[in-house]
């Protein structure tokens, strides 16, 4: 029917338009004529499309009638679901709704918004807003409503009216089917009355009396008898009585022992709507029992598995643990129903062996094959559990892993007792390899100081102790000392290997510096040890792997360092061997020391006897002639008694007998004057004193003996200088200078000169005789130090010494310039005030 757009648009009259809409809602019998009652609505209502909807419990949306709709478009299925959406806007699959300009406008059937009964709207697509008084909205609801029940009873009683001519064929065939069940099947009406009930049924219940009444309420009230639980049972039939819609299942218990499962749901017919209840009964008395001795099994299996010490955990092949024995629970603190389902790796692994276990779980479950490996599980108190584990897999029908058994055995307590042992065992290995070495050290160190106690001579002390030390101690060693003058002398190096020799002589004439940063030098320098635990370059292209460096302390003095090097593959050095090294050193040092005084003293002692011999020698020269002078007079007196002696012999003996008096006053003097200047008793007179008048009053006094040796002195001492100091004292040093002068100057002449450097005198006293050898010019002015023989020339060694003592009381300096052959120059410096 076409659209009469023009009556459309008139103003409908609602009661002719109710009338004929009655009308054609009472002509409705089929899809046809419903749909013809929707266009002469469509028409009245001037819609260009009008649509009657429902949607199944489902949410899906059903079209039941439509005008405007190709009948193309009434064979699309609309996809979207009510839940999703509303009717207002749910979206239609319609070619002829695509216009943009229709209007839709919504005629929910509900009773009220938002009920169930929503499931049903009438949609009116128009190109403008839907004309229609608000009061007609709640007739055409009734209408289409009417349309909508009469459309649903047309479509049963045509499904009915269908199905009645095959009814025969398919009752038969479902009997049949019913029949050959194994379940006992009984189907009711909504209302309640039996409608089928099996054969199996009626076996199974024994009701066959109740079954022919077709009464309900009997055959309820007759089966309550047959259960354990009648009131349950009823009041359960009652329920699904009261809710057809309702699905559901149990077991029932009967008196006679037997267990029957029961399934109901609700029976619909093809369009969804619910008619009746089916009721399905099968026996599962014999799978029932199976399940409780199957359950009764497995509870004795966890018993035995409980009772069992051993831990054991059944996994998943995802590794969710599905069984955790008591021991498990015992050990962690965790109970089975806490760590269920749970991955074993979140619950009970250090972080640290994650990866590493979950690799083995990998690997067991591809090898299939049974494997062994211990762990730690950490407990709920944080405390960890040591176990061994041997772990098996369960395969499944596929023959894939299914399960893995984790059987282990908690042995914490063992390990920590092998690991307490092992602890013990090693505290004892290294309490006996100290004690060895403790051993070793005192053996090496007794060594050493039998050694060293049984030498007296540096040089074989120090030769003995590297001896000592290579190859026991050090693949290499060396010795160097340092003199008071801080200059350094490498005086060995002591090596084990035969072939180092080359090496071993560039390393001799390598001096280490005393400014180095690091080695022998830093220690000679610092008088601190060095422990070199890394590999050390050394001169001579040789690595050390560790090298120690000790210094030789005596008496708070550096005397020198022993360097100890070895080579790989020795064990470095460490602290124990550095102390030992510093202990060798220290008894090294003290035996070193002891010989220089030992050396000190035996050559003080060899000075002395020299001494003595000279000075008993030069005592005894004028002695004797003093005696020869005086026997010499006497003879003369007795001879003539009466005679008066000869005026010209007796003064000269009595010359001679002076002379020689003096000089042996003056020797006497000047061992006096030594040990008043080594016992500090010397006092100094100062006083304004002019230097070159008292040089020249000197030189003066040695007139004679300058005579006597024919030689000649030159002063220039013409300038006074002034200055304050002792007259007495700078007499005797002017007086020892001539005298050494004239007495080594071999006649030839004496220069001497009287200065003045800004604050200082400066005095010099040159001769050109027999000069000094340089390695003695250091020496002559210790006490009874002589640079010649006594044999050709007298003398004490005491005049220089003295000198020296005077000049550094005077603040003073002296020194000598010499050539052997050539002459002396002693340079003396004094300081014009006296501080
Ligand atoms: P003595 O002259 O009694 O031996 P001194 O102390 O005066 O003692 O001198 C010490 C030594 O120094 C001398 O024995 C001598 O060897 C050396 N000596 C001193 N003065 C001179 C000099 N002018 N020329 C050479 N040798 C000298």
């Amino acid at each position: 029917m076409k659209l009469d757009w023009k009556r459309a648009r008139k103003e409908p009259a609602p009661l002719e338009m109710l009338e004929e809409l009655t009308a054609a809602a009472l002509d409705i019998v089929d899809q046809a004529s419903a749909d013809r009652f929707m266009e002469q609505l469509a028409l009245w209502l001037g819609c260009a499309v009008a649509l009657l909807l429902d949607s199944d419990s489902g949410g899906q949306v059903h079209l039941w009638s439509a005008a405007g709709l190709s009948s193309n478009s009434r064979g699309l299925a609309i996809s979207t679901p009510l839940a999703h959406s509303s009717w207002s806007t749910l979206a239609l699959p319609y070619p002829e709704l695509a216009s943009p300009e229709l209007v839709r406008s919504c005629i929910p059937l509900g009773e009220s918004e938002g009920s169930a009964e929503q499931s049903q709207a009438l949609l009116l697509f128009s190109e403008r807003a839907l004309w229609l008084p608000l009061r007609y909205h709640g007739m055409v609801r009734c209408l289409a409503r009417g349309l909508h029940t009469a459309l649903g009873r047309r479509q049963r009683s045509g499904l009915f009216l269908g199905s009645e001519f095959s009814l025969p064929q398919e009752k038969a065939l479902l009997q049949s089917l019913n029949e050959a069940s194994r379940d006992g099947i009984a189907l009711f009406a909504c209302e309640g009355q039996l409608i089928f009930a099996n054969h199996r049924f009626s076996e199974m219940w024994g009701l066959d009396e109740e079954l022919r009444s077709g009464s309900r309420d009997l055959l309820v009230t007759a089966a309550a008898a047959k259960v354990m639980d009648p009131a349950g049972f009823v009041a359960r039939a009652q329920y699904y009585l009261d809710h057809p819609e309702v699905v559901g299942s149990d077991d029932i218990a009967m008196r006679d022992g037997r267990v029957f499962y029961r399934y109901t749901a609700p029976i619909r017919s093809a369009d969804g709507a619910c008619w009746g209840r089916g009721y399905y009964f099968r026996d599962v008395t014999s799978r029932r029992q199976s399940e409780r001795a199957l359950r009764l099994e497995r509870d004795f299996n966890s018993a035995i598995l409980d009772t069992l010490d051993a831990l054991v955990v059944v996994l998943d092949r995802r590794g969710r643990i599905i069984r955790f024995n008591r021991a498990c629970q015992r050990a962690t603190g965790y109970s089975f129903e806490e760590v269920l389902d749970v991955t074993f790796w979140e619950q009970l692994l250090l972080p640290q062996d994650l990866e590493l276990l979950k690799a083995e779980f990998v690997r067991l479950i591809e090898s299939k094959q049974p494997r062994q490996l211990e762990n730690s599980w950490m407990a709920r108190d944080g405390k960890r559990r040591r176990i061994a584990w041997s772990n098996t897999v369960l395969l499944g029908e596929d023959g894939e892993v299914e399960y893995v058994i984790g059987t282990g055995i908690d042995v914490t307590e063992q390990r920590q007792a092998e690991a307490e042992r092992d602890r013990l065992l090693a505290w004892e290995q290294e309490a006996r390899a100290r004690a060895e070495e403790q051993e070793r050290r005192l053996a090496f160190l007794s060594g050493a100081s039998g050694l060293l106690a049984g030498s007296l001579d540096e040089d074989s002390t120090l030769r003995g102790v590297a001896h000592l030390a290579v190859p026991r101690f050090a693949d290499w060693c060396i010795i160097d000392l340092l003199d008071p003058d801080q200059s350094v002398r490498r005086i060995l190096v002591e090596h084990a290997d035969p072939t180092q020799a080359e090496r071993a002589r560039i390393l001799r004439a390598h001096v280490p510096s005393l400014g180095a940063t690091l080695g022998p030098g830093k220690v000679l320098r610092t008088g601190e040890a060095e422990l070199l635990p890394e590999a050390a370059l050394v001169p001579a292209g040789l690595e050390f792997r560790s090298c120690l460096c000790v210094p030789l302390l005596a008496r708070d003095r550096i005397l020198g360092v022993l360097t100890f090097g070895l080579m790989a593959p020795r064990r470095p050095y460490g602290t124990v061997e550095l102390s030992l090294a510093q202990e060798l050193a220290r008894r090294t040092a003290l035996a070193v020391d002891n010989a220089r005084l030992y050396l000190a003293a035996r050559q003080a002692i060899d000075l002395r006897d020299e001494f003595l011999s000279i000075a008993s020698h030069e005592l005894k020269t004028p002695l004797t002639t003093m005696k020869l002078a005086l026997q010499g007079a006497l003879r003369a007196n007795r001879a003539a008694p009466q005679v008066e002696t000869s005026p010209l012999s007796m003064p000269r003996s009595l010359e001679t007998i002076e002379k020689h008096c003096g000089r042996l006053t003056r020797l006497v003097e000047s061992l006096l004057e030594v040990s008043r200047l080594q016992a500090g008793h010397l006092e100094l007179d100062l006083e304004e004193m002019d230097l070159s008048s008292l040089v020249r009053e000197v030189a003066a006094r040695f007139a004679t003996e300058l005579e006597k040796a024919r030689c000649e002195l030159t002063l220039r001492a013409d300038a006074p200088v002034l200055g304050h100091w002792d007259v007495s004292r700078v007499d005797q040093i002017l007086t020892h200078l001539f005298s050494n002068a004239i007495k080594y100057g071999s006649g030839k002449p004496v220069e001497v000169e009287v200065g003045r450097i800004g604050g200082l005198a400066r005095l010099v006293v040159r001769d050109h005789g027999i000069g000094i050898p340089r390695e003695r010019q250091g020496q002559i002015f210790r006490p009874f130090e002589r640079a010649v023989s006594s044999r050709y020339y007298g003398g004490l060694g005491l005049g220089l010494h003295i000198v020296h003592q005077l000049v550094e009381r005077l603040g003073g300096t002296i020194r000598v310039e010499s050539e052997p052959g050539a002459g002396s120059t002693f340079i003396v410096q004094l300081p014009c005030a006296v501080s």
